[in-house]
């Protein structure tokens, strides 16, 4: 009887969507995350390499497309990836809506979730760049008022959280988006670590109790209203916020006030490149959202990380946010697998996304022996990169990795 109850709530939370028990049959959600202008899977016109939003689009335009389908064949092929998260989605310099509709189109023939990025206060709103409606820049020009302030008291060209009229443009906005492309869903960001400080933001924040950093708070004023209308359009989109920051375990002890303001229904997503290990992620520490998805900065050359070998930091997040619960795992996905570094990024991320208790000698016999036709020459493999103490890749193993397969100048 007492095996019955316990079967019996094992299977409510496995049927509550989203929910992944730990040590299950891995994420629901596997995306990589992309800028359109540092993308370099056409092999033509070289990706660029800036962090952040700043950046034109600087390849001929058909290569936007040419990129992206790349991509996604990629991932439909050899890959258990299933989104695309793209900054700069929409810009009048590569095809604009158009184009955009034909790669969500393209993507989800394949099974592969387009999911744009959406700025809520800088990083363009909903068409990042060109003289469109839903351009942050082409309605700040026309509303200059509802500009946000700066520390310095003078106005910037983004959108201020508090205004009234600012939060009806990001719903319209929104209800555009999911009217005319085949998303999978929307990932939101207010803008890096993004403080308006006009008066109406000051006292809007004043309101919320805690004394949670001010930009939790205005992340929170921005992208609530607006995520709890994308969650009524579409049931079934994936839906994610960006904090910018792991969590800790002063979140749990008391959570903060800004956690609720989000609808929980929509995903957290919580950067855990400085997280995975035992100092900054203790086993059993979760975050203090419901929902949550996870991000990590590896493998791109805006971090220069495009020539590391990754597999064990692979292996390990995976195994801690799959017992975290969480409902998925974001990566690049803006490097080509030609270099070899990438290759087995993309292989080791597909394995352990899918199997987050697995061990690196699974993933040798399971998929680099498929690289050599042979179980004995993937183990070689796995034993030359982990060669000596150390628990990451010795330096001369990527070096020989990178000698085989020279970066391109970037
Ligand atoms: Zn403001």
């Amino acid at each position: 009887m007492r095996l019955l109850t316990w079967f019996g709530l094992v299977s409510v939370l496995i049927a509550i969507p989203g929910w992944t028990a730990p040590g299950d049959t891995g994420f629901a959600q596997r995306a990589l995350w992309t800028w359109d202008h540092r993308m370099d899977w056409s092999g033509k016109t070289p990706g660029r390499v800036p962090m952040g939003g700043g950046g034109k689009y600087h390849k001929p335009a058909d290569e936007y497309l040419e990129d992206y389908k790349r991509l996604v064949d990629y991932m439909d092929a050899h890959t258990t990836f299933n989104a695309i998260i793209i900054w700069g989605f929409l810009r009048d310099t590569h095809g604009g809506v158009a184009a955009g509709q034909e790669l969500c189109e393209y993507a989800q023939e394949r099974g592969i979730r387009i999911i744009p990025g959406v700025g809520t206060s800088g990083y363009g709103g909903y068409y990042f760049e060109g003289e469109h409606e839903y351009n942050v820049q082409t309605w700040l020009a026309k509303h200059p008022e509802l500009r946000a302030i700066g520390k310095d008291g003078k106005p910037r060209n983004v959108l201020c959280p508090s205004k009234p009229e600012n939060a009806a443009w990001l719903q319209d906005g929104c209800r555009w988006l999911f009217e005319n492309f085949k998303i999978g869903g929307i990932n939101f960001e207010i803008g890096d670590f993004f403080v308006c400080y006009c008066d109406d933001c000051a006292r809007a924040r004043a309101a919320i109790p805690g004394d949670a950093a001010d930009y939790y708070k205005d992340m929170a004023i921005s992208i609530g209203p607006v995520a709890k209308l994308a969650r009524e359009l579409a049931p079934d989109a994936w839906l994610s916020y960006a904090t910018y920051t792991g969590f800790n375990p002063a979140m749990i002890e008391k959570p903060p006030a800004w956690v609720k303001i989000v609808p929980q229904e929509i995903e957290c997503q919580w950067t855990l490149t400085g997280m995975v290990s035992d100092a900054k992620w203790p086993s059993g520490l979760r975050p203090p959202t419901t929902r949550n998805t996870g991000y990590l900065h590896w493998g791109n050359k805006s971090t220069k990380t495009q020539h590391n070998i990754y597999l064990r930091r692979i292996q390990d997040v995976c195994r801690r946010a799959s017992a975290a619960g969480f409902a998925g795992l974001t990566t690049y996905g803006e490097d080509p697998p030609s270099l070899y570094s990438m290759m087995l990024f993309y292989d080791a991320w597909s394995f352990f996304l899918d199997r987050p208790q697995a061990g690196v000698d699974d993933f040798a016999d399971e998929r680099l022996a498929k690289w050599f036709e042979s179980e004995r020459d993937g183990r070689r493999l796995l034993r030359i990169l982990f060669r000596g103490p150390r628990s990451y890749p010795l330096v001369t193993a990527r070096r020989a990795l990178e000698r085989a397969n020279p970066p391109r100048g970037v």
